[in-house]
């Protein structure tokens, strides 16, 4: 992807990001009608997909803008009823720019299972992401969705949100939805790794240096 494609900057060029963007995901599998959604903060204004249409299907005029208080401000159509999620995010986390929630689905099952996704065999997982923390459950569409997220936020990129789905935050929308991409290719490797009898540990040293490239935030992808 060339770089003019991600740094967007009107509102139109970010309408047409978020409609990109859900068609991958529906593509892949990670959002449909009902579940999943995407925002960008952009000038004050929060572009968010509209509250059950399928996300393979969207059109940029279909994007509803909301204000951070959550009223609509453009758009004929209803926004996600999950945007108390996205603006909390935005509300407690400064520098990020993109929320996406979908209910992918290996990274749901661990959501469901009230695992958190941790692995000490899978250096990819440990050195980008440190582990995806599991947030308490929330009533989706309420405010509840975003109390325990408040704890996590500032630490992790990406949430697993109890026995519902998965989150991740980005400084574009185009970084969060890789995130989440990666976390849920990562939750499928170790879900099929428990069926070949679990996974084979690393040495404490060799985990040693991914934490420390975890830390420095090193690793980049
Ligand atoms: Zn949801």
């Amino acid at each position: 992807m060339k770089d003019e494609a991600r740094n967007a900057c009107t509102p139109a060029q970010i309408k047409k990001q978020i409609v990109e963007i859900s068609k991958i995901m529906y593509d892949k599998g990670m959002v449909n009608a009902f579940e999943g959604n995407i925002s960008v903060l952009f000038q004050d204004k929060v572009y968010i997909t509209p509250s059950a249409i399928c996300k393979g299907f969207l059109t940029e005029d279909m994007i509803v803008t909301i204000d951070l208080f959550g009223n609509v401000v453009e758009g004929e159509y209803k926004p996600s009823s999950e945007f108390k999620l996205h603006l909390a995010a935005y509300r407690i986390r400064p520098g990020i720019n993109s929320v996406i929630h979908a209910h992918s689905p290996y990274a749901t099952a661990f959501a469901v299972a009230n695992k958190p996704i941790e692995t000490k065999a899978y250096p990819e997982m440990i050195a980008l992401f440190g582990k995806v923390p599991l947030a308490d459950y929330g009533t989706p569409s309420t405010d509840e969705i975003y109390y325990g997220v408040e704890k996590h936020i500032l630490d992790y990129d990406v949430i697993l949100l109890a026995n519902h789905g998965v989150m991740s935050v980005g400084k574009d929308a185009y970084e969060a939805f890789f995130k989440l991409e990666s976390v849920e290719c990562i939750a499928k490797v170790l879900l099929l790794t428990n069926l070949l009898g679990g996974e084979k540990s690393l040495p404490e040293d060799k985990l040693n240096i991914l934490y420390a490239m975890r830390e420095k935030g090193k690793v980049q992808k």
